[in-house]
């Protein structure tokens, strides 16, 4: 028998496992599409929830110190520790979300491009285009201070300059009784670097930018991210945005949820890193399927982190443990792995392993354009006398046959 010679895949690629039915799938997807046709250097990280309470989380931290070190990294999705999963896993404590402890490291702004395929039409029927989230990936909540406060006293704000003078503070509130609190911050250089990556991401696929905040309410926090974008613009992108006759508008956020409704789509919207973690749901589901968005982090120090944007699909993972079958839908994680694919190509000046990754997408897109897909898409999709429901494994197993195919 020929041994067909696999393509190579020159540099690093730092791969991230996770938990429950995706840490399933993506075992799938590594041995029946990838690893019959890539020779690929792997440094892989167990990021599984017992794993990091094991390391007190030290493998997330090294997990993206090996992105800083190689560029691109491939996560599948993991479980955020809440107090459940801290009894369910008998787990030290509830660690920090893997995601925001690797966003917070590389900075950067996440961008979710919805997965189109013929036969499954938004459920927003004026949507005729993809609407891209570019969520900023840094600060806010997601890197808060938090305080419960027992009874009556005084929270302030208080700010210390690090070369000495007098310190600057602001009264939050005169408790009267208990209560919570909750500091948050962003810095200019991430803000203008967020601004940067999207007016980036928008001129290279020609596409319009919009940007939208609570600047009417939040006049200092939100008002800056309005004023840099704005500076960032004017300065470096309107002479080549109308060049490309493309635009950057700015409004206020409730007025940005009510047009995107009625919108076509076709557009990056940009958004804080809370608005976009949110809309990002709403987006994908207005769309079809948590399961049919891709997910980037692109950093401004020229790292890249290719993930899916849906969770560990719980659920269906404790039906696979009772031995039932599932159809858990693989398409985001494989398009983790062919962003990834495609990127350390680029990067690597490697064609051939671009070309793999546009292989595999199409493969994939073919299969549930031939009517083979998912019980989640086929709920949504045209109903035609083809459509078959396939599990987890068959699904998986349809696209390998289409890949095979075209190498
Ligand atoms: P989820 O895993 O996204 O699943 C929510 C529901 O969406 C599922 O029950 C399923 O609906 C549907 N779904 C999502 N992905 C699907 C797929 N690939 N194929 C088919 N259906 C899919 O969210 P969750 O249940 O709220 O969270 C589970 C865990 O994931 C949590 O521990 C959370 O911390 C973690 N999480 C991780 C990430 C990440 O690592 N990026 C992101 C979000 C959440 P049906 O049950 O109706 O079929
Ligand atoms: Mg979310």
């Amino acid at each position: 028998m020929a041994v067909k010679t696999k393509i190579k895949v020159k540099s690093m690629l730092v791969e991230m496992d996770g938990d429950e039915m995706t840490r399933v799938m993506w075992k799938m997807v590594k041995e029946k599409l990838l690893f019959p046709h890539l020779d690929m250097n792997l440094e892989y990280y167990d990021l599984h929830v017992k794993h990091r309470d094991d390391t007190d989380d030290r493998v997330t931290v090294e997990a993206a110190q090996a992105i800083m070190k190689h560029g691109v990294g491939v996560k599948c999705a993991t479980i955020t520790p809440t107090e459940d999963r801290v009894r369910e896993y008998h787990l030290k404590k509830a660690w920090k979300s893997p995601n925001g402890t690797i966003r917070a490291m590389l900075d950067g702004t996440v961008f979710r491009t919805p997965i189109i395929v013929k036969n499954i039409h938004p459920f927003v029927t004026a949507w005729k285009k993809p609407i891209t989230i570019g969520r900023h990936a840094y600060g806010d909540v997601y890197d808060n201070a938090e305080m419960e406060i027992a009874g009556a006293g005084r929270a302030e704000l208080v700010f210390t300059p690090a070369g000495g003078g007098e310190p600057i503070r602001r009264t939050i509130a005169d408790f009267a009784g208990p209560g919570i609190i909750q500091g948050i911050r962003n810095a200019d250089q991430s803000i203008r670097s967020f601004a940067q990556a999207c007016f980036t991401f928008a001129l290279d696929r020609r596409i319009d930018v919009w940007f939208s905040t609570k600047d009417t309410i939040s006049k200092i926090y939100d008002a800056r991210f309005k004023d840099i974008f704005a500076d960032e613009y004017q300065s470096n992108w309107e002479a080549k945005f109308k060049e490309a006759g493309i635009e950057y508008f700015f409004t206020l956020i409730d007025d940005a949820v009510a047009r995107i409704i009625r919108s076509e789509g076709g557009f990056l919207w940009a958004l804080k890193n809370y608005d976009g973690d949110v809309m990002s749901d709403m987006i994908a589901s207005g769309y079809g399927s948590l399961a049919m968005m891709t997910s980037v982090l692109v950093s401004p120090h020229g790292y890249f982190e290719y993930e899916a944007a849906h969770g560990t699909v719980q659920k269906h993972y404790y039906k696979h443990l009772k031995g039932e079958e599932t159809s858990s839908n693989s398409m985001a994680l494989i398009f983790a792995w062919t962003g990834a694919l495609r990127k350390r190509g680029e990067l690597d000046g490697t064609p051939d392993v671009c070309t793999f990754a546009d292989k595999l997408e199409n493969a994939a897109i073919a299969t549930v354009e031939q009517g083979v897909m998912t019980g989640d898409l086929l709920l949504m999709a045209d109903k035609q006398p083809g459509n078959r429901k396939a599990s987890t494994e068959d699904f998986i197993d349809a696209i390998a046959g289409n890949l095979d195919g075209m190498m």
